[in-house]
């Protein structure tokens, strides 16, 4: 069943046009990649779906829903969690007051985020600034499941990570595909992880969706043209 749909999106920063037709389609329970290189687009399709930028045309269904008309905040209720890139979280709340405040009823509570990131559990008391770049990733994470989303949307969630942690976030991904059939978005750099977990995959190139299918389906010459440095 289908839960998210991009046709055709476009949208500008002020006079310059980022998306020029951007199309993607997530069917619930999918793990879906989103690639490009540097500049293709990506964050802004991120911004674009979660309505902190407007488009210009096209259309967004979420859920059966039209999102061009809601605000941020009430398309984030419809069931999208993004964890965006740059981790934010509060840092003078604690861990535990940083995943309490983003609550929303449903599977994922305060225990449920802890058993996932033991380490979260470990430094709950502690504030969310004196946690590790991977500890404060996980808390991002954390964070966007305390709200119960239908969609969880990954925005480079292991740049910049030591290997080992990236692994640790990896392995997460994973779990959250295996265990809750949970729908996930994610933008990454490295095709071989993506490789591993997707189901799907979204190429942009300069705003524009140049590739989508399985992800088993993506051939070394979209790679190399559109992905390769
Ligand atoms: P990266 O992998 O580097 O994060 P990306 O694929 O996410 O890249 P975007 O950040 O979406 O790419 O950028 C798409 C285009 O929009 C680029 O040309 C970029 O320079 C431009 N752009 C991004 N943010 C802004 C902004 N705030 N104001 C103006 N132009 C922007």
């Amino acid at each position: 069943m289908s839960l998210l749909s991009l046709t055709n999106v476009s949208a500008f920063y002020d006079a310059s046009q980022a998306l020029f037709k951007v199309n993607l389609h997530i069917d619930e329970g999918k793990v879906v990649a989103l690639m490009g290189r540097n500049g293709m687009g990506k964050t802004t399709t991120i911004k674009a779906l979660c309505r902190m930028l407007p488009t210009a045309g096209g259309e967004i269904v979420f859920d059966g829903q039209d999102l061009r008309r809601l605000p941020s905040h009430k398309a984030a209720r419809l069931g999208l969690g993004l964890v965006p890139e740059g981790r934010r979280c509060f840092p003078n709340l604690t861990v535990e007051e940083n995943l309490i405040v983003a609550a929303r009823p449903g599977h994922w509570d305060f225990a449920r985020v802890s058993r996932l990131f033991p380490r979260l559990e470990e430094r709950k008391s502690q504030s969310a600034a004196s946690l590790s770049g991977g500890e404060q990733q996980m808390l991002a994470i954390g964070r966007a499941l305390m709200t119960n989303p239908r969609l969880l949307i990954l925005d480079e969630a292991t740049e910049g990570l030591a290997p080992l942690v990236r692994q640790e976030i990896w392995a997460v991904i994973a779990t959250l595909k295996k265990e809750t059939g949970l729908s996930i978005l994610v933008v990454d750099k490295s095709l071989k992880e993506l490789s591993g977990i997707a189901d799907d995959a979204v190429v942009l190139n300069r705003g524009e969706t140049v590739w989508q299918g399985a992800m088993d389906a993506l051939s070394a010459d979209i790679t190399d043209r559109y992905l390769g440095v």
